[in-house]
């Protein structure tokens, strides 16, 4: 009898009395309070009726309790299931009437308004708020601190993540035991994590980098982390002497970097640099290396299948790309259309098959098998290429290739032109419906602070550089790109803002 994943973090688990987290609200959580406090969690769960296979859906603010939350519905068999903290009413409507969950746990400010919709839904509702408190721990405190695991297979459900939505409608991806465990393995030993690091966790938990990547990976080890409800750059610096590894989304490197006190004294404890969810700018990766000595490590990962490839911990961590598949992990290079496996260099499809990838969307089967090649490969959706040395280059989203006057455009290659330029801060490259071609390369570029650059300029500074046809059309000037919580460019916003550009 056994609970697959919280097994594996149990075999692994140091004495009871060593730190899991510290908060910055000055609150520390042992292993053993871990053990204790998801137990009685799990005793609340079934008490509330929640069964094995049963969704357990959660919006709330970040808390060491929305983790412990996490562990109790692995221990009593439930399906995690996570929302974005900024989801609204309406987007929760259709969490709710998609999962069919059997609890709801929200924060208390909204608990009235979430508790009809999880009603309509058949769902009861339990409140969580950021500082643990609500009717669900108030219910645990009351319970015993010991629990007897579901048995729990590697095949069975953990979690239904929701993809975040940056190029359609999420989708809820199912990930069983056995997916979660499998990374979290693969990946305490390719970054070397022992009991002995303490890991930066700014990330928002109800996404897999924050959750699965950072926590699982810390509980797989048996080590610790300074455990941040909001990532605030100037406290990121502060915390450097006390940890050992950060893990990041490129939007935090960048925002470091504008901090005075980052340098290779604040770094020097620091093992491990980490960046992944969304491209970092190889500017920002030499910036770094600069300011603090260390060469951030880039990964490439998907809720659907977690984490695919990473850069190598020793050996060179190549910027612009994203490393080697993980060990376990096949990664190909595939025609879009019909699959067929394309030549090193050439530029296609990425496609992923291995223990880390998941069983389907969430009541998508038309979806799912859409996105599955008959062998088995996961079609990700994103297009790259494998360099001469076996490097992974993601070029762009699928759904984010331009084809203007019958050629293909990969956005990146004119990013990376036109963001190298003084004067550029970042750019996105989109193709909008133009009479003539079909669709317009047009590129919105943010300036640096007080640079005047002009479209004329761009356009010149990259003539010499890129084939005519790749040009932009048009250059147009923002403030900032949008961007979601985990700070991926929303290029469908900019596309249904400029549609009519060219018309
Ligand atoms: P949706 O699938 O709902 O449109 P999403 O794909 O952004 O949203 P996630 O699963 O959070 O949802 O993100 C996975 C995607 O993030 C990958 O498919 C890839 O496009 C991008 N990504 C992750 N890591 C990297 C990286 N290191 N470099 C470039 N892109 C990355
Ligand atoms: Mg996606």
């Amino acid at each position: 009898m056994s609970n697959h994943l919280f097994d594996a973090f149990r075999s692994r688990m140091p004495a009871p009395g060593r730190l899991l987290m510290d908060t910055d609200d000055g609150r520390s959580l042992t292993y053993g309070d871990m053990l204790a406090r998801s137990a009685q969690l799990a005793h609340t769960l079934l008490q509330l009726g929640v069964e094995p296979g049963d969704r357990v859906a959660v919006q709330v603010e970040k808390s060491p309790e929305a983790i412990l939350l996490y562990l109790a519905c692995l221990r009593a068999g439930a399906v995690f299931l996570p929302l974005n903290t900024a989801y609204t009413l309406a987007e929760l409507e259709y969490f709710f009437g998609d999962a069919g969950p059997r609890l709801v746990v929200c924060d208390p400010a909204r608990a009235a308004d979430i508790e009809a919709l999880a009603q309509k839904a058949g769902a009861a509702t339990v409140t969580l708020d950021g500082k643990g408190e609500g009717s669900l721990t108030d219910q645990a405190s009351r319970l015993p601190s010991d629990f007897h695991d579901v048995t729990r297979g590697e095949g069975d459900l953990a979690a239904i993540l929701y993809t975040s939505g940056t190029t359609g409608r999420s989708k809820g991806a199912m990930l069983s035991h056995e997916n979660l465990a499998s990374n979290a393995r693969v990946l305490v030993d390719h970054w070397r994590f022992t009991t002995d690091d303490v890991l930066i966790h700014a990330l928002p938990i109800f996404h897999t980098h924050g959750l699965f990547v950072a926590t699982n990976v810390i509980l797989m080890a048996g080590a610790s982390m300074l455990f941040e409800r909001k990532f605030d750059a100037g406290r990121i610096v502060s915390l450097l002497p006390r940890a050992t590894v950060l893990m990041g989304v490129p939007t935090f490197y960048v925002r470091l970097l504008q901090q005075g006190g980052l340098d290779r004294q604040a770094a020097k404890n620091i093992r491990l640099f980490i960046s992944g969810s969304a491209p970092l700018l190889a500017e920002t990766h030499k910036a770094w290396r600069e300011r603090t000595g260390h060469a951030i490590l880039e990964r490439y990962g998907m809720t659907e299948t977690n984490m695919n490839t990473s850069n190598p911990y020793d050996g060179e961590r190549r910027a612009g790309t994203v490393g080697f598949p993980l060990p376990g992990v096949s990664l190909r290079i595939a025609d879009p259309d019909d699959g067929r496996p394309l030549a090193q260099g050439e530029v296609g499809m990425i496609e992923v098959k291995g223990p880390n990838v998941f069983g389907g969307y969430w009541r998508m089967p038309e979806k799912t098998r859409a996105e599955f090649r008959a062998d088995g490969f996961f079609i990700t959706g994103d297009l790259g290429m494998i360099d001469g040395d076996g490097y992974v280059h993601i070029v762009g989203r699928g759904k984010d290739l331009i084809i203007s006057g019958g050629y293909n455009i990969y956005p990146k290659e004119l990013e990376s032109e036109i963001d190298a330029l003084d004067g550029v801060t970042e750019s996105a490259v989109i193709g909008v419906a133009h009479p003539d071609f079909g669709e317009g390369v047009t590129a919105v570029v943010v300036r640096a602070p007080v640079s005047q650059i002009t479209g004329v300029e761009i356009l010149s500074a990259i003539a010499g550089r890129v084939a005519k046809y790749k040009h932009p059309k048009r250059v147009i000037f923002v403030d900032e790109l949008p961007r979601n919580t985990m700070g991926k460019v929303q290029k469908n916003l900019l596309r249904e803002t400029y549609r009519d550009l060219y018309t």
